[in-house]
C-alpha cells in the first residue's frame, strides 16, 4: 500500500510513498526535508487521503514545538 502525505515544511502533497517500509518517513520531493509521520504507526491501515491527514500532521508539529 501507498501513501499520500503533505509535507510538514512546505505542506505540498508526495504521492504514492512507501510507509510502511521506511516506518513513517519521507523525503519531500519538492523541498528536500525528511520528516517522519508520527500517526502512521497508529493509523497504518488508514491510507493518508484527505484532509484529515494534512490536519493530524500539523497537530503532531504543534505538539513538538
Ligand atoms: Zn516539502
Amino acid at each position: 500500500m501507498t501513501y499520500d502525505v503533505a509535507c510538514p515544511v512546505c505542506g505540498r502533497i508526495n504521492r504514492s510513498l512507501y510507509l510502511e517500509e521506511t516506518e513513517g518517513w519521507m523525503e519531500c520531493e519538492y523541498c528536500g526535508n525528511s520528516s517522519q509521520d508520527l500517526g502512521f504507526r497508529k493509523k497504518a491501515r488508514i491510507p493518508a487521503f484527505g484532509k484529515d491527514r494534512k490536519k493530524r500532521i500539523g497537530m503532531y508539529l504543534a505538539a513538538e514545538v
